[in-house]
């Protein structure tokens, strides 16, 4: 593995950064002071990113991505994480990868639309009673005919509110397993507008100010089979297969904002004088810093081997779980420190340490909790001997 970037990922690199600075950050105040994207200024930014090449660049270059390889694709999802979530993920959208899985009559329909910006995907599994375990899911998709009729409510989907269709995991029956019942999941593209399905709105959250969750309800929505995604009770094999990297996505965004808020706190410390030195020169003050590099440093090689052994085609959910895990309680060390070292003025939205200590917050849990990481890597430790 080498730890060098490429010319061209030095590239991606200083692009993702130019326009994350110009064109994002000067919208961070007025998104967190409203807690609103104005539909006009993203589109406004939307035309940039595409104009830029940077708009859906997570996808192949044959759909009208940039057909980046998976290191290159995480350096830039760590420049885009510096900035407030709702501006990049909605105005420099990354559609999800699971579009890909579609026959050509759903990627025409879904995924293509998503590249040109005309339209938003979300993805929906969680419900109120079943969120780590989804294999508990109660909304169902019974067979009726050819068609398939939707019961049930999802909870906490991310964009719904702006998504023009919604990709679904239902419970579509049972199977036996030597460890007694299973459910069968079935993904189905759900389109807005489809008679019994409505989008309601979500709770408010500590996290990620502009971007909202919202609720999902069906009732006894009926979809034609051409909506389902994958195979028929493969809805989790669909998932598995193209969602896999999503955890490395969440830790290269957390890495940014560890970076930005690092960044501040470096120089807060050179520049911001008591007892008549710079604060740098404290100990205390000093190995703060120290460790909130080495600790970004750590998650960083995390992450970057896990995207290197992705593209070998050896990662395994350990490593991946070990990326997410690191870079997001990371992420919440060096938030909470950058404030440490900032005394009051970092509690003050002059600076965007307290947002990004807030917005780290939702990291720890969604894309598997911290508790299911550390399922994850302890559970592949004790296999490893037989336990
Ligand atoms: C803001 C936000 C946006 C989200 N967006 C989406 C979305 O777009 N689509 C979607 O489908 N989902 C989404 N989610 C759901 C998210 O993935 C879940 O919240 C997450 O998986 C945890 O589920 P839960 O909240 O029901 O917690 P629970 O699963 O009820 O967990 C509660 C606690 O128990 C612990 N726990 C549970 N099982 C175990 C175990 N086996 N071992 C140890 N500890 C355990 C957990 O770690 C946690 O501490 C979102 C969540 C949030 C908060």
């Amino acid at each position: 593995m080498d730890f060098g970037l490429t010319e061209e990922q030095r590239l991606i690199v200083d692009t993702t950064r130019a326009f994350v600075e110009n064109e994002l950050y000067p919208h961070e105040a007025e998104v967190e002071r409203t807690g609103h994207l104005r539909r006009e200024l993203i589109e406004e930014i939307q035309a940039k990113a595409i104009e830029a090449g940077l708009y859906a660049a997570n996808m192949p270059a044959e759909v009208g991505g940039a057909g980046l390889d998976t290191v290159s694709w995480l350096l830039y999802e760590k420049e885009l994480g510096r900035a407030n979530y709702a501006l990049h993920w909605t105005c420099v959208a990354r559609p999800s990868n699971i579009l890909l899985a579609g026959t050509d009559e759903q990627k025409e329909k879904y995924l293509y639309p998503c590249i040109r910006g005309e339209t938003w995907d979300c993805l929906a599994m969680t419900e109120p009673g079943a969120g780590s375990d989804l294999r508990g899911m109660k909304a169902t998709a019974m067979q009726d005919g050819d068609d398939f009729v939707l019961n049930g409510t999802k909870h906490f989907i991310s964009h719904a509110d702006i998504a023009d269709f919604a990709i679904v995991f239902m419970a579509s029956g049972e199977e036996d397993t030597p460890r007694g019942k299973r459910k069968k999941i079935t993904a189905f593209f759900v389109d807005k507008g489809t008679p019994g399905f409505t989008v309601r709105d979500g709770y408010r959250n500590v996290s990620h100010r502009g971007y909202t969750n919202a609720i999902l309800e069906f009732d006894n929505c009926r979809l034609p089979k051409s909506q389902v995604l994958g195979e028929v009770h493969k809805g989790f094999e669909v998932a598995n297969s193209w969602l896999g990297a999503t955890r490395l996505q969440v830790a290269s965004t957390c890495l940014g904002r560890a970076e930005r808020a690092l960044g501040h706190a470096i120089e807060y410390a050179a520049s911001r004088e008591q007892f008549g030195q710079q604060i740098g020169k404290f100990q205390g003050v000093s190995f703060k810093l120290a460790d909130m590099a080495t600790e970004l440093k750590a998650a960083e090689l995390l992450t970057r081997e896990a995207a290197w052994k992705y593209d070998q085609g050896t990662v395994t959910d350990q490593d991946m779980a070990m990326a997410k895990l690191k870079a997001t309680e990371v992420l919440a060390f060096i938030a909470d420190e950058a404030i440490q070292i900032h005394g009051g003025m970092g509690l003050m939205d002059d600076l965007p340490l307290e947002r990004i200590w807030r917005d780290a917050r939702v990291e720890r849990i969604w894309e598997g909790t911290s508790e299911i990481q550390r399922h994850i890597i302890s559970r592949a430790l004790l296999r490893a001997v037989g336990g």
